[in-house]
């Protein structure tokens, strides 16, 4: 069709360069986990990170932004898994190319742009390509003729080739309410040839036909200009934006002529990678092709799942990874791959990769750790659950079913591991389906949510609108300036301002009562707001001049950008919008808060010293008391290494390092080796943390208030160590004051016991182990005293014993024996009569407990001790068993010992 000089990589970057020539600002991809979003799983289209820009509730210094951003579609409504491998065009992971517009160019330049980068750029021709654009089947919504126009103006555009469709193909929406528009679409007409419906009578090609590969969807262009605000109401938004996007794997099949994404030099060299390591031929591999997409895609998916820090685990994101480890090593087991094989497979994924997404070069120990670790987890446990599966599926063939049950689905996944992507998977080789709904049913039941999210949350649930006017409003009237409120927790614990506004129950009012919940509007506020795990700051804002008022804040939001509210209640007085208030941190709290996430990042930098850099954050929380860290490590942390941590954040408080606090670009920072928070968002320009001085040991991006120097922490002292899930630990600890009350605490106990012990703190340890050898050895001689007493006991029992028919039958507690003085009872009873039955009972520890003794003779007559104890052992709720001569049992409740004993006479009775 063309010449091929465009590797994969080159197509990316002449995509970016063409249109950053065009004003745009290269934004370099967020993570797969969306930051701030917990309602999405994960990141699925290139607008993820810029939604909020859409919704109004973010503002970015640029309105043209070019990007290629990582993307995975497993779960929810975007789920392509079912085809991955099936077909040479369905992944899990890609990378979507993207121009966007904030309220700036419009349809004319994005369709001029794409024509000339596709056309002249890519050289791709002309006359192949087809334009759609929408046409509202009900005829509420205007026609995109406007596009349409454009399309035709193009040089060498066929007129003919632009085509209407409806609201299914052309019209784009975020969710029921919110930013929507029209979009149109640029198709590629691949010839007659590619058509699997060619010979069908009747058939006539067509852009969007199902049943007719001709043409190729390459590009969609989203023009976005209406909020929807109910089912049939659009409005015109005042800002029109452009959101395009080009998938980078099917761009490359196109430019490099090949007919297969995995054929594209993104793909091949990890192709090339399973097949050298199966040793098959070509012929071999193609007649083998699905095992080999699917490890191909999967391994990709899970190296760059693994970078981001989504390790494998049984819920949510870490589940998806797991799956996709699981399902790609059991069809390397179909292609006859029985050792651990995907991290080779990842090493070229990050050798294709790593230069562009220097995060995977960066987590290489971590990718290939953690995918050997659940290869070899998996292979522990699929055995079982594959013969399990098989045992069922022959059930369910021979019951004529179809489906194979939800629940037992389930019980393969929670017993064995299996994933129900995997079952799925072998039960359709066979022919059978399984019920999805049965097993997220069984799922739920046990709180193993699959993690499927919903595309995005819910809109319009509060009124952001009205934080937005009110912005508005104050700007036009000068009382605030247009970036809204002026933020600083940095600099300083208290404010002086004019309340702007006041917010009750979502309204705006103009006086506040005392017992309102408030929600209190300054031009200027030093409380923080909770972000990064920091939790918010709470305090006061009190009347500076009379009448006096005062509002207690318990804590801070964000509802909008530039609206920072402080959220309260009003303790005395009536505070009034206009009133001049005086707001106030609770100073000490924060500096609490200060110390704990100063310490955080100490600790952070020595659990990457002690343990190794793929010890990552996976969450935080810094509060004023405690400090919460999880990180990623694959096994307990061993008691040496937590003292080796904890001595080490010590070390570096008392050698008092100040803290370098720089604001830079972000691209600048992330070069110099800053570390970027998992799940965390980030603008331009990023605020940085360094401690060390030149060769800093931590350098963190971060939005937190921090202490002076690390002496400012006093002490750290951790509290807990645990597992949060497969792979994740979690540290406790405490600085400060806290740690100073836990050190007091303690001194206080330690006295107390030393007290007690009748020595002193230092000689404790000893003093403790004497008074217990003392004690253990009291026990020894109370129980031989016990074992005398009993025996003398017993020595009386032993001369009334009664005669049932010449046969010498004794049942009898022995309190507070133990089994051994029972046995040995019961042998001097069988010394003494030639023919006779023993049932002898006692409480022992709480526990009752019972041993039955039978001579020879009786024996022979069907007496058997074993059967005897049992029916004793019966009422007490316990069992037992033993040789025909001699038995015991045990029970859990001594209070039937009488009809124990009742039961057992009764029982000998019968038998003679
Ligand atoms: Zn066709
Ligand atoms: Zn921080």
């Amino acid at each position: 069709m063309f010449d091929k000089q465009f590797s994969g990589v080159r197509i990316r970057q002449t995509f970016i360069d063409f249109f950053v020539e065009r004003g745009h600002t290269f934004v370099p991809s967020s993570s797969l986990v969306p930051g701030g979003d917990q309602t999405l799983l994960f990141t699925n289209a290139g607008m993820v990170q810029f939604k909020d820009v859409f919704l109004g509730t973010d503002i970015r210094p640029y309105t043209r932004a070019a990007n290629s951003q990582k993307c995975m579609r497993v779960a929810g409504k975007h789920n392509d898994l079912d085809d991955v491998g099936r077909n040479d065009t369905h992944h899990t992971f890609f990378e979507m190319l993207g121009n966007w517009s904030f309220g700036d160019y419009y349809k004319k330049e994005a369709i001029e742009w794409g024509w000339d980068l596709l056309t002249n750029v890519w050289g791709l021709p002309k006359d192949r390509l087809w334009a759609t654009c929408f046409e509202d089947e009900k005829g509420e919504i205007e026609r995109d003729d406007e596009a349409a126009n454009y399309w035709i103006q193009q040089p060498g555009f066929k007129s003919s080739h632009v085509l209407f469709f409806g609201r299914k193909d052309n019209y784009w929406e975020m969710a029921e309410t919110g930013p929507s528009g029209p979009n149109s679409e640029i198709h590629l007409d691949l010839g007659p040839g590619n058509c699997i419906s060619e010979h069908d009578s009747g058939h006539e090609c067509s852009v969007n036909l199902d049943g007719c590969n001709r043409y190729l969807e390459l590009w969609n262009l989203v023009f976005i200009q209406y909020d929807r605000t109910g089912p049939s109401t659009l409005e015109p938004l005042p800002a029109k934006h452009v959101d395009t996007g080009l998938g980078l794997d099917r761009i490359a099949s196109v430019l490099q002529g090949v007919d297969s994404n995995y054929k594209t030099d993104l793909l091949s060299p990890i192709m090339d990678t399973v097949q050298q390591l199966t040793g098959h031929s070509d012929e071999e591999q193609a007649a083998n092709i699905t095992p080999y997409r699917v490890i191909t895609d999967h391994a990709r998916a899970a190296a760059f799942l693994i970078a981001d820090g989504v390790v494998p685990g049984n819920t949510g994101r870490n589940y998806v990874s797991r799956m996709i480890i699981r399902r790609a090593s059991r069809f390397g087991s179909l292609i006859g791959l029985e050792e651990p094989f995907l991290a080779q497979v990842a090493e070229s994924v990050i050798e294709n990769y790593g230069e562009f997404y220097a995060e995977l070069t960066r987590n290489r120990s971590a990718i290939v750790d953690n995918l050997f670790r659940e290869e070899k987890r998996f292979q522990r446990t699929v055995e079982g659950g594959v013969s399990k599966l098989e045992t069922m599926l022959v059930n369910t063939q021979e019951n004529d079913q179809m489906s194979l049950p939800g629940e037992k689905a389930f019980d393969l996944y929670a017993t064995f591991g299996l994933p129900l992507e995997i079952t799925r998977d072998i039960a359709r080789e066979q022919g059978i389906d399984v019920d999805e709904k049965g097993f997220h049913a069984a799922m739920e039941e046990h709180r193993l949510a699959s993690g499927a999210g919903e595309v995005f949350g819910v809109f319009g649930e509060e009124n952001i609108e009205l934080y937005q006017d009110l912005l508005k409003d104050l700007v036009k009237e000068d009382k605030i300036g247009t970036e809204g409120v002026n933020y600083d927790p940095y600099d300083k614990y208290e404010v002086e301002g004019t309340l702007l506004a006041i917010i009750k129950d979502g309204e705006l009012v103009s006086q506040a009562n005392p017992g309102d919940q408030v929600e209190v509007f300054l031009p200027e506020t030093p409380f923080y707001i909770e972000a990064g795990g920091q939790v918010s700051d709470i305090g006061s804002i009190v009347s500076v001049a009379k009448p006096d008022w005062e509002i207690r804040i318990t804590g801070m939001r964000q509802p909008s950008a530039g609206v920072i509210v402080h959220i309260g209640e009003v303790i005395n007085g009536e505070p009034s919008t206009g009133d001049l208030g005086f707001a106030q941190v609770d100073v000490q709290r924060r500096q609490d808060i200060m110390r704990n996430h100063t310490a955080t990042h100490l600790l952070h930098a020595e659990l990457h010293a002690v343990l190794g850099d793929h010890a990552r954050q996976a969450g935080s929380l810094v509060a004023p008391d405690r400090l919460r860290f999880d990180f990623t490590n694959p096994e307990a942390v061993t008691p040496a290494q937590l003292q080796e941590i904890e001595a080490g954040v010590n070390h570096k408080i008392l050698e008092n390092y100040s803290l370098n606090i720089v604001v830079k670009p972000l691209q600048q920072a992330m070069a110099e080796g800053a570390i970027a928070l998992f799940g965390e968002k980030y603008g331009e320009t990023v605020r940085t943390i360094t401690m060390g001085g030149e060769a800093p040991f931590s350098y963190e991006l971060c939005g937190g208030t921090h202490v002076g120097e690390t002496g400012d922490i006093g002490t750290f002292l951790i509290t807990g160590e645990s597992s949060v899930g497969a792979g994740l630990r979690r540290i406790e600890a405490v600085t400060g004051r806290e740690a100073y009350q836990l050190v007091y605490r303690r001194f206080i106990l330690l006295n107390q016991t030393a007290g007690l012990l009748d020595t002193n703190p230092d000689q404790i340890v000893e003093k403790t182990r004497g008074v217990l050898e003392q004690l253990d050895g009291a026990r020894k001689s109370i129980s031989s005293l016990r074992r005398e007493l009993i025996a003398q006991e017993f020595n009386l029992i032993l001369e009334n014993v009664p005669l049932v028919d010449g046969v010498a039958v004794l049942t009898a507690i022995l309190p507070e024996a133990d089994g051994e003085s029972l046995r040995e009872m019961a042998d001097r009873f069988r010394q003494q009569y030639q023919s006779g039955v023993i049932l002898l009972a006692s409480v022992y520890d709480g526990r009752p407990l019972l041993i039955a003794a039978v001579t020879e003779d009786l024996v022979a007559r069907g007496l058997h001790a074993g059967e005897l104890v049992k029916v004793a052992a019966q009422p007490l709720g316990g069992s037992g068993g033993g040789r025909p001569t001699l038995a015991q049992a045990g029970g859990k409740d001594p209070s039937h010992l009488n009809q124990s004993l009742a039961s057992a006479d009764e029982w000998i009775k019968d038998k003679l």
